[in-house]
C-alpha cells in the first residue's frame, strides 16, 4: 500500500442503521484497523427532505455497540472536520463554481414541472431517463434572461457526449460506463446544497481517503465519481464495491425477512461479539470453513481480496446458533453483566434481581447452555422467579402412567424430600449433605425403582411439578437452586392440582 490508509463510513441520516449499513462500516473498520489506518465517520447529511430525526443517533449507536470506533468524525473531531457535510457546503460550492468557470458544467434553469413533464415523455416513448440537455448550451442571452426572471438555477456537470469511464474493482474487475449512458447529473441544487456525487467527491479528496469500500449499489455512481476526479484534477482513491446482503430467497435483504436494523438484535439479545462476526461472515470468509472468528483474528487476517462477488446471504439459523456459541463462551459474571437489563425489563425477574442477586446468579448457569438470545433467558428462566406456575394438571401426567401413578409418584418423593428437609435440620451439616444435586440425586434416583417407574418417568413427572413445563434446565440443579421450600411447595401445588 503506497498511500496511507485512509477508509471512511458515509451514512446519510435518511433511516435507521439497515444491517447492511453497519456490515459497510465493518468492513471499511477491520480495513483500517488490519493496514494500521484511520476509520472515518462522516454525516452526509444533505438531503434535507429525507432526513429521518434520531437516524444519526441509531447509526453512531450502532457502531458503538459493535465497537467500531472512528478515529475521526462526530464527537472526536479531527484534522480534516467538519464531518457533518452541512457544514461544509462552502467547499461544494467553491467547487461547483470552479466547475462552471472551466466548463466542465452548467447552470440549468429548467423548471420541476418541465423536467416532470420530459420525465413523462420519456416514458411514454420508453427512452431511458435523464435529463435532455436542454440548458447545456444556453446562449449568454437566454442566462441573462432567465437571471433577470428571478430563476435560481442548478448546477449540472457536462458530462462528455463521447467515450467512456472505466475503472478497476478490486472485486468487480474491470467495470466500463459509457458516457451516453450517463446523463448531466446535478451537482449543486438551487437551495445551495450539494448532491450526494458531489459532496462525496470533495470530501474524499478533502479527506485524503485512500479507499472508498461501498455497497454494489454504489458502483453506478462510480463513473461520475471519476469524471468529477478528473474535472476536478484530484486523484481518486481506489474502488472496492461489495455485493449486497441478501435474504434466504436471494432477493435484497428487506424487512420481510424479519429484522433489518442492528439496533433490533441489540434488543432481541444478540451479543455485539456475535453480530461482529456474523456480519463479517457475510460475503467474507477466512477460508471457507472456520466460522467462529474472535475480533481480534478478524482484524489480523481481514482482507478485501476474500469479499466474494456472490454469496451475501443473511442466514438467521446461522446467527442464532453463533449467537449460542457467543452466550457459552462467557464467564459467569459476563453473562450475568449481559443478560442483566433484560432481566429488569421483566416484572419478577427484576425483583428477583433486587432482593436476591446471589439467587439470580444460582439461577443464570443452569440455562447458559441453552439459551440463544439474552432475551431468551428470560423466558428460560421465569419459573425460578414466580410465585405459582401456571399449566394444566393433565401435563403432570408421566409418559406411560395415568393420573394415580403420577400422584403415587409425587407423594412418594414428597415423603422422601421432606424425610431429608427433616433430618437435615434435625442434625449437624457436616454429617449430612445439603440440599444439592447430588444429595437430591441420591434420594430421588433409587426411588423410581421402589415406584417400579422408569427414572425418566419419575423425573418427567417432577420436572413439570417444579417447573411447569416439561423441558427445562437438569432437574436436580433446578431443584437444588430453587431450594427445598420452594421445590416442595411447588410438589404440594401439583398434587393438589391432581
Ligand atoms: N451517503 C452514502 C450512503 O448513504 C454514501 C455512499 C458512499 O459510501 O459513497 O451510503
Amino acid at each position: 500500500m503506497t498511500k496511507p490508509v485512509r477508509v471512511r463510513f458515509a451514512p446519510s441520516p435518511t433511516g435507521y442503521p439497515h444491517v447492511g449499513n453497519i456490515r459497510t462500516a465493518l468492513f471499511n473498520w477491520l480495513f483500517a484497523r488490519r493496514y494500521g489506518g484511520r476509520f472515518i465517520v462522516r454525516i452526509e447529511d444533505t438531503d434535507l427532505a429525507r432526513k429521518v430525526e434520531g437516524a444519526e443517533k441509531g447509526i453512531l449507536d450502532s457502531l458503538r455497540w459493535l465497537s467500531l470506533d472512528w478515529d475521526e468524525g462526530p464527537d472526536v473531531g479531527g484534522d480534516y472536520g467538519p464531518y457533518y457535510q452541512s457544514q461544509r457546503l462552502e467547499l461544494y460550492k467553491s467547487a461547483a463554481e470552479k466547475l462552471v468557470a472551466q466548463g466542465d458544467a452548467y447552470y440549468c434553469y429548467c423548471s420541476p414541472e418541465r423536467l416532470e413533464a420530459m420525465r413523462a415523455e420519456q416514458v411514454k416513448r420508453k427512452q431511458p431517463p435523464g435529463y435532455d440537455r436542454h440548458c447545456r448550451e444556453l446562449a449568454p442571452e437566454e442566462r441573462a434572461q432567465k437571471e433577470a426572471e428571478g430563476i435560481v438555477p442548478v448546477v449540472r456537470f457536462r458530462v462528455p457526449l463521447e467515450g467512456q469511464t472505466r475503472f478497476k474493482d478490486l472485486i468487480y474487475g474491470d467495470v466500463v460506463f459509457g458516457h451516453s449512458t450517463l446523463d448531466d447529473f446535478v451537482l449543486l441544487k438551487s437551495d445551495g446544497y450539494p448532491t450526494y456525487h458531489l459532496a462525496n467527491v470533495v470530501d474524499d479528496h478533502a479527506m485524503k481517503i485512500s479507499h472508498v469500500i461501498r455497497a454494489e449499489e454504489w458502483i453506478s455512481s462510480t463513473p461520475r465519481h471519476l469524471l468529477l476526479y478528473q474535472a476536478l484534477g484530484f486523484e481518486p482513491p481506489e474502488f472496492i464495491h461489495h455485493p449486497m446482503i441478501l435474504g434466504p430467497d436471494r432477493a435484497k435483504l428487506s424487512k420481510r425477512h424479519g429484522a433489518v436494523s442492528i439496533l433490533d438484535y441489540r434488543d432481541q439479545g444478540y451479543l455485539p461479539q456475535t453480530m461482529f462476526n456474523f456480519l463479517a461472515l457475510i460475503g467474507w470468509s477466512l477460508d471457507d470453513r472456520t466460522e467462529i472468528i474472535p475480533r481480534q483474528a478478524l482484524v489480523d487476517n481481514f482482507s478485501l481480496e476474500r469479499i466474494g462477488k456472490t454469496g451475501a446471504i443473511f442466514n438467521r439459523e446461522k446467527l442464532d446458533w453463533m449467537n449460542g456459541v457467543y452466550i457459552r463462551s462467557l464467564t459467569p459474571d459476563e453473562f450475568f453483566d449481559a443478560v442483566q437489563p433484560f432481566l429488569m425489563s421483566d416484572i419478577a425477574a427484576g425483583e428477583a434481581l433486587i432482593e436476591n442477586e446471589d439467587y439470580v446468579r444460582e439461577v443464570l448457569p443452569l440455562v447458559q447452555e441453552r439459551a440463544k438470545t439474552l432475551l431468551e433467558v428470560v423466558e428460560l428462566t421465569r419459573f425460578f422467579f414466580v410465585d405459582g406456575l401456571d399449566y394444566d394438571a393433565s401435563q403432570l401426567i408421566g409418559k406411560k402412567m395415568d393420573a394415580q401413578s403420577t400422584v403415587n409418584a409425587l407423594k412418594a418423593a414428597q415423603e422422601n424430600l421432606e424425610k431429608l428437609v427433616v433430618l437435615q435440620e434435625s442434625a449437624t451439616s457436616e454429617t449430612l449433605p445439603a440440599f444439592d444435586a447430588d444429595s437430591l440425586e441420591a434420594v430421588l434416583r433409587p426411588l423410581a425403582a421402589e415406584l417400579e417407574l422408569k427414572t425418566g418417568q419419575l423425573f418427567g413427572v417432577l420436572r413439570v411439578a417444579v417447573t411447569g413445563q416439561s423441558a427445562a434446565p437438569p432437574l436436580f440443579a433446578t431443584m437444588a437452586v430453587l431450594g427445598r421450600e420452594r421445590s416442595l411447595k411447588r410438589i404440594a401445588a401439583a398434587l393438589s392440582k391432581l
